[in-house]
């Protein structure tokens, strides 16, 4: 049971920072002062932004309180979700029309509040809640529900800001930055629960002839492409990919021993053979990719090393998988020239 919970938590987290670039670890200071000022423009004790992950609301940033993660059943809370309406009680304990208690405070404490949704700025869809409450009863006039429906726009802005920042716009994988932050966050969580980690690198063969003969545009489709086949392939929870650079994708995959990611990566190179994208400058064979893919499999490989040493495995990996011809995957703790997993198919 505490596993489990702990599991929801950590799904909680990544979900929560890969979709909205929200560090629920850490106090987010921007937030907290938005809320800060709605909670004083509206005369109320508290406010907190809260997001929807999955079947869970989950408080992201609070001011004056600490609220509690919330299952979806029936609440006023998921009510202003899926209705994308805001709602406002006077006083809880007055009887309502609603069979909707639960909240993610306590009714002893609380008495009133405004609950209004947050949409992502792309998809008009309710991703997240902004409640202000207040130990007494209120009744929110129009100047109070302006401050609230200001506030809830700012952080939209916010959010879709900070979901902009660490995505790649070409490919619509997550950029290098993202990146490099969750390899360290990642290292920290294998290293704690013990769990062995991989790392894998792919880079498109051949990508500069392709774009020579072909064109620039032809070549990004190409890259937005693989991009999309790469995420759609590595769906587990924490498993993140990212556009490292020009033509090269980088993969985290938390808790998957060596032999599983030569698997799932052998199974993505022969699906971009599959796709079937000819490439002009060799008489229209498919377009293909080369992986270098290493593991930390053991907690001494994690206390011994580092994120670094096994980026750089990977990396020499992907080397040795060009020099041997290419469209290939090469695992880092495979002798130089016998890869023993892998034949070119
Ligand atoms: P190899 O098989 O050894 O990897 O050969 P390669 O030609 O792919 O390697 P190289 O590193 O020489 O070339 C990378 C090319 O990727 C250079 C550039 O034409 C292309 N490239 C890099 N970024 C982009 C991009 O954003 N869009 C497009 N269309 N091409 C890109
Ligand atoms: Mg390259
Ligand atoms: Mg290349």
């Amino acid at each position: 049971m505490t596993n489990m919970i702990e599991s929801v938590h950590e799904h909680i987290r990544r979900e929560v920072n890969d979709v909205h670039g929200i560090n629920i670890d850490e106090v987010d200071h921007s937030l907290k002062r938005v809320l800060g000022l709605v909670a004083g423009g509206t005369a109320c004790k508290w406010a907190w932004l809260s997001m929807v992950v999955g079947d869970f609301l989950v408080p992201v940033a609070a001011h004056g309180c600490e609220p509690d993660v919330l299952q979806r059943y029936d609440s006023l809370e998921w009510s202003v979700i899926k209705s994308g309406k805001p709602a406002r009680v006077r006083d809880v304990h007055e009887p309502r029309d609603e069979q909707n208690d639960a909240l993610s405070m306590d009714h002893t404490s609380l008495c009133s509040l405004a609950v209004y949704p947050v949409f992502s700025g792309y998809q008009e869809n309710t991703i997240g809640l902004l409640t202000v409450a207040h130990d007494r009863i209120r009744t929110f006039p129009s100047v109070q529900q302006r401050v609230i429906h200001d506030g809830v726009r700012v952080i939209e802005d916010m959010l879709a800001l900070r979901s902009d920042s660490i995505r790649d716009p070409l490919t619509g994988c997550f950029n290098r930055r993202h990146f490099d932050r969750q390899i360290q966050t990642e290292w920290r969580r294998a290293n704690r629960n013990h769990l062995p980690l991989s790392y894998a690198i792919i880079d498109v063969d051949q990508f500069k002839p392709f774009n020579d003969t072909a064109g620039h545009a032809e070549g990004d489709q190409v890259l937005r492409r693989i991009g999309a086949g790469l995420t759609a392939r590595t769906r587990r929870a924490g498993d993140l990919v990212c556009r490292y650079g020009g033509e090269e994708f980088g993969v985290i995959l938390p808790n998957t021993p060596g032999d599983a990611a030569l698997i799932l990566m052998n199974e993505f190179r022969r699906a971009v053979q599959d796709m079937e994208i000819p490439h002009p400058a060799f008489g229209g064979s498919p377009v293909t990719i080369s992986v270098g893919v290493s593991t930390a499999s053991s907690f001494e490989d994690v206390v011994r090393n580092d994120a670094e040493f096994y980026m750089e495995q990977a990396d020499q990996a992907l080397y040795r998988a060009k020099q041997a011809g290419r469209n290939r995957v090469v695992a880092a703790w495979e002798e130089p020239g016998r890869p023993q997993n892998q034949a070119a198919s």
